[in-house]
C-alpha cells in the first residue's frame, strides 16, 4: 500500500544491506532498505554477541520469527592471526606480530571450522566440517557454561571475562558458518546449518536465561568491586543486568511462568504472521499473454515475469513474447507499479498488495491484536507503563523524544508532499491523463515525472563508477578524515573465491585492523545484498602473547556486476553508496579504541544509533571533492560531466518530503499502536492506522487498506516500537555530516580536525559509553532534525 512504491525505490537505491554487528543484545539489526524489499536486499546490522542467537533479517519477507527479548549473546570474536604464510614482501615486524597471534593456542583437532585463527581456514572449511564442528564447539561450551555457573562469582575476572572468552569462541566458529552460509551457499551447506540451528539456538537461550549468570551480574553491581570497574565496565554490567531483567530471568513465580508462557505464544505468533503474508503473496498469480498488457515494464521485468511463468507451467515463455507472470513479491510488484502504462493492471496489483494476509486462512488481523495483548501484559510484568516504554529501554531514544523527532520531521515534511503530489497530479494531466491520481497512479506518474526532470539513468553513470577507482576514493577518503591507510593485503589470508580481497588498515604505519570485501553477485551461491559483519572484534583480554590487543577484522559483502573482459567492475551510484555506507560500518568495528569486547566496535551500541556512521559515510559520496577523486571514466580518465553531477544531486531529493512522511507514518502508528492502543476496546488497529494518516498522510489510506497485515517489521520482525530507529539514525548522521560543512567542506584543514574528532569519539567509543553522550562529545550538543530536513531540501517547512 502506501509505503509500496516511493519510498522503496529510494530505499532501495541506498543503504546497505546487511550489517552484522554483533554485540550483547538483541538488538541486531537494521534493515534499511531491504526492509521494503526482498529479504535479499535488507540491512542488517548483526550484533556481535548476537550472532548466534538472533541472526534475524528484519525485513518484512523475513520468516526467522525472533528470539525472545532479551536474550543474551555472549558471542563474539575471533582472533587476528595470520593463518597462512605472509605474503612475499610482508615487512618483518608485521609477519612477526601475525606468527606471535597466530599462536595463541593450538589448532583444535583437525577439523579446519574450529581452528583457532584469526583469518578463518576459508579455503580448507567444506559443508562436511559444519556438523561435528559445530556439535563438538557445542559440547565444550556446555560444559563451559556448567563449570561457570557451578562456580560464577560477581567479579569482572569471574564473570565477565569467562564470558568473554565463551561468546567469542562460539563467534568465531558460528560467524564463519553464517558468512558462508551467505557468500558461499549450497544444498549440503544449508541441510547442515538447518540440522545444527536449533542446539545453536538453545546454548544462547540457555545463557540469556542463566539465573546464575543473572545473580553473579547483580553480585557485581551490588559488590565492592563495582566502584574500582571504570566507566566502559559499568556500561557493560548494566545492559547485562538490563537485558536479563527484559528476557524475565529476574521474575519469579507466577509472574516467571506467565512471562515464559507469552514468550512461547509470542514466538509462534510471529512465525504464523509471517508465514501468512508469506502463502499470501504467494497466493497471488497475474499471468498475462497480450503484449500490451504488459507495455511499459521494462526488459529486465519481463524477464523476471517471463521466468516465473516458465516456472509454473508455462514452458518457452521469454521476455519478448510472454506469457508473463505477475506475482506479489516485490521485485515482480514494485515494476508493474512504477512502469506498467495498464492502468487496470496497476490497479488490480495495487488491490492485492495491501489487502495481503487479510482475510481467509492466512488472516493477521486476529494475530495482530493477539500479538499487542501479550506485549502489553509482557511489559507490565516487567513494570513498565507500555511495550513502547519496554522496548525503548534499550534504545538511545525515550518515548518522548522519538516522538517529538517524528512530529519536527512531520511538519517540514507535510507541505513538501503536498506539492509533490499536486505536482505529479499536474504532470500526468498535461499528459493526457485524465481525473485524479489513485494510489495505483502516484509511482506509476511520479515516475515518469522523474524521467522527464532528471533523466538519469544508471547506465549513463556507470563508466565513471570504476570498483577500483572508487576504492580508491574511499580509501584516501579514510585516510583524509581518519588518519587510516587501506592496503591490499591480498594472499596474506585464505578466501572462500578468487574474487574477494583481503585488506589491511594501518594507523601511523601499524595495522589497526584487517577486512575482506566480496564485491561482486554470484546468485548461485550468494545472497542478494550488502552487508558488513565481524570476524573477530578488538579484544585486550584475547591478545596474542606479546601483543596489546586482539585486532578487529571485518567482512564487507557487495552484490555489483562482475568485470567483463578488460571492463572492470562497473558500479552504479547506488553501488557506491552501499560501498560508502558498510565502510561506514565496518570503520567503526575497526578504529574502535574500546579494549573491552563486550563493548568494542559496534557491540553493545544502542539499536536506534547503530546507523550513524554507516549513513554518515553515504553523504560522502555526494560530496563534490570526493566524488570527483573516483569519478572517473574507466577508459578515457575523464572527469563525471558537471552536468551529470548537478542531475545527480538535483535528483537526489526528488519527493523526499513523500518519503519521509510515508516512514514517519509507520512510526507513528508502530509507536501508537504500542504505547496507547488497547485490544479489545472496540477501536481496532486499522482504526488506528487511518487515525494516524489523518495527520502524517497528504493521501488518506483506500478504506479496504489492510497494509498493517504485512507489517513484518514490527509483528514478526524486531522493530517492533522500534521502526522510528531508521529516522532517528538518519537525524544523527546527517546533524554529524552537518558538523564537516559548518567546518567547510573546502577547508582542508577544518575537515581533518572534524574527521579525527569523529574517529576519537563516534568510531573509538563505540559501545563502551552510552550513544547520547557520545553524540554529545563530537557535536558539542544535543541532536537536532535540521540538518536531516536541510539535506532533504525540506528546511523551508520546518519552524524557525
Ligand atoms: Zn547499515
Amino acid at each position: 500500500m502506501h509505503f509500496a512504491v516511493s519510498r522503496t525505490a529510494r530505499l532501495l537505491s541506498k543503504r546497505c544491506a546487511r550489517i552484522q554487528v554483533s554485540s550483547r543484545t538483541l538488538s541486531t539489526l537494521q534493515s534499511r532498505r531491504a526492509s521494503f524489499t526482498s529479504q535479499s536486499s535488507s540491512d542488517s546490522v548483526q550484533q556481535p554477541l548476537s550472532s548466534l542467537s538472533r541472526r534475524i533479517t528484519y525485513s518484512p519477507f523475513a520468516t526467522v520469527p525472533p528470539v525472545a527479548f532479551g536474550a543474551k549473546r555472549y558471542f563474539s570474536y575471533s582472533r587476528i592471526t595470520m593463518s597462512t604464510a605472509a605474503a612475499p614482501g610482508t615487512p618483518p615486524a608485521e609477519t612477526a606480530q601475525a606468527e606471535q597471534q597466530q599462536q595463541a593456542e593450538a589448532p583444535a583437532g583437525d577439523n579446519p571450522l574450529l581452528a583457532d585463527v584469526s583469518f578463518p581456514l576459508f579455503d580448507r572449511i567444506t559443508p562436511a566440517h559444519v556438523v561435528p564442528g559445530v556439535r563438538q564447539l557445542l559440547a565444550e561450551l556446555h560444559a563451559e557454561v556448567d563449570s561457570l555457573e557451578g562456580r560464577v562469582e560477581g567479579s569482572w575476572g569471574g564473570l565477565v571475562e569467562p564470558l568473554e572468552r565463551l561468546g567469542d569462541r562460539h563467534q568465531r566458529v558460528w560467524g564463519i558458518v553464517s558468512h558462508l552460509k551467505g557468500v558461499k551457499d549450497s544444498p549440503e551447506l544449508r541441510a547442515a546449518v538447518e540440522e545444527v540451528q536449533p542446539e545453536n539456538v538453545k546454548l544462547s537461550l540457555r545463557l540469556s536465561q542463566s539465573r546464575p549468570l543473572y545473580q553473579a551480574f547483580k553480585a557485581l553491581r551490588e559488590g565492592p568491586e563495582w566502584t574500582s570497574l571504570t566507566p566502559a565496565q559499568q556500561r557493560i554490567v548494566d545492559n547485562e543486568l538490563r537485558d536479563f531483567v527484559l528476557g524475565g530471568v529476574a521474575l519469579e513465580g507466577e509472574a516467571k511462568e506467565r512471562f515464559n508462557a507469552i514468550q512461547q505464544e509470542l514466538t509462534q505468533l510471529a512465525t504464523k504472521f509471517s508465514n501468512n503474508v508469506l502463502d499470501a503473496t504467494k497466493a497471488f498469480k497475474k499471468l498475462l499473454t497480450d503484449p500490451a498488457d504488459v507495455a511499459g515494464l521494462p526488459a529486465t521485468s519481463l524477464g523476471l515475469a517471463a521466468q516465473q511463468a516458465a516456472r509454473e507451467g508455462h514452458a518457452g515463455a521469454t521476455a519478448e513474447a510472454g506469457p508473463w507472470l505477475i506475482t506479489l513479491d516485490f521485485p515482480s510488484y514494485f515494476p508493474v507499479m512504477t512502469h506498467a502504462k495498464n492502468r487496470a493492471l496497476r490497479e488490480e496489483v495495487y488491490r492485492a498488495y495491501i489487502t495481503r494476509a487479510s482475510s481467509g486462512e492466512s488472516d493477521n488481523a486476529p494475530l495482530m491484536e493477539r500479538i499487542l495483548a501479550l506485549r502489553a501484559e509482557k511489559a507490565q510484568l516487567l513494570g513498565f507503563p507500555s511495550f513502547a516504554h519496554l522496548s525503548l529501554a534499550s534504545k538511545m531514544a525515550t518515548l518522548d523524544k522519538a516522538e517529538a523527532l517524528l512530529e519536527e520531521l512531520r511538519a517540514a515534511a507535510q507541505p513538501a508532499a503536498l506539492q509533490d503530489k499536486a505536482e505529479v497530479q499536474e504532470y500526468a494531466n498535461s499528459q493526457g491523463f485524465e481525473g485524479q491520481l489513485e494510489w495505483w497512479d502516484m509511482s506509476f506518474w511520479a515516475e515518469r515525472l522523474r524521467e522527464a526532470k532528471y533523466n538519469i539513468s544508471d547506465e549513463e553513470l556507470r563508466p565513471y563508477f570504476a570498483l577500483p577507482n572508487v576504492l580508491q576514493g574511499l580509501f584516501q577518503l579514510a585516510q583524509r578524515l581518519f588518519g587510516v591507510e587501506v592496503q591490499a593485503a591480498d594472499g596474506e589470508a585464505p578466501v572462500w573465491h578468487p574474487d574477494v580481497r583481503f585488506f589491511k588498515v594501518l594507523r601511523d604505519g601499524q595495522p589497526k585492523a584487517y577486512f575482506y570485501l566480496d564485491p561482486y553477485s554470484r546468485p548461485a551461491e550468494k545472497r542478494g545484498g550488502a552487508w558488513m559483519a565481524e570476524v573477530v572484534g578488538q579484544s585486550r583480554l584475547l591478545a596474542p602473547p606479546g601483543a596489546a590487543v586482539r585486532l578487529p577484522v571485518a567482512h564487507m559483502v557487495c552484490n555489483q556486476m562482475e568485470p567483463v573482459g578488460s571492463k572492470p567492475s562497473l558500479m552504479t551510484f547506488s553501488e557506491v553508496e552501499t560501498l560508502f555506507h558498510e565502510f561506514g560500518h565496518a570503520l567503526q568495528h575497526m578504529l574502535t579504541e574500546v579494549g573491552y569486547g563486550m563493548a568494542s566496535g559496534i557491540r553493545n551500541i544502542e539499536w536506534d544509533a547503530v546507523e550513524l556512521p554507516s549513513q554518515f559515510m553515504e553523504n560522502w559520496a555526494y560530496d563534490r571533492a570526493t566524488l570527483y577523486s573516483f569519478a572517473k571514466h574507466y577508459e578515457t580518465g575523464a572527469p563525471l560531466p558537471e552536468e551529470l553531477y548537478q542531475r545527480l544531486k538535483a535528483a537526489k531529493n526528488y519527493r523526499s518530503g513523500t518519503q519521509m512522511l510515508r516512514q514517519l507514518h509507520f512510526s507513528c502508528v508502530d509507536l501508537e499502536l504500542h504505547a496507547r492502543f488497547k485490544p479489545g476496546q472496540g477501536r481496532s488497529p486499522f482504526d488506528v492506522d487511518r487515525e494516524v494518516a489523518a495527520r502524517t498522510l497528504v493521501m488518506q489510506p483506500l478504506p479496504e487498506d489492510r497494509f498493517l497485515c504485512s507489517f513484518m517489521h514490527i509483528f514478526s520482525g524486531g522493530y517492533s516500537a522500534g521502526y522510528y530507529s531508521y529516522k532517528w539514525a538518519e537525524v544523527l548522521s546527517a546533524d554529524a555530516f552537518n558538523a564537516f560543512e559548518e567546518a567547510g567542506l573546502e577547508d582542508e584543514e577544518a575537515v581533518r580536525a572534524t574527521g579525527a574528532r569523529f574517529r576519537d569519539t563516534v568510531l573509538a567509543l563505540g559501545g563502551s559509553v552510552a550513544p547520547a553522550e557520545v553524540f554529545r562529545a563530537f557535536r558539542g550538543r544535543e541532536p537536532s532534525t535540521r540538518p536531516l530536513l536541510l539535506h532533504n531540501g525540506l528546511l523551508a517547512g520546518a519552524a524557525a
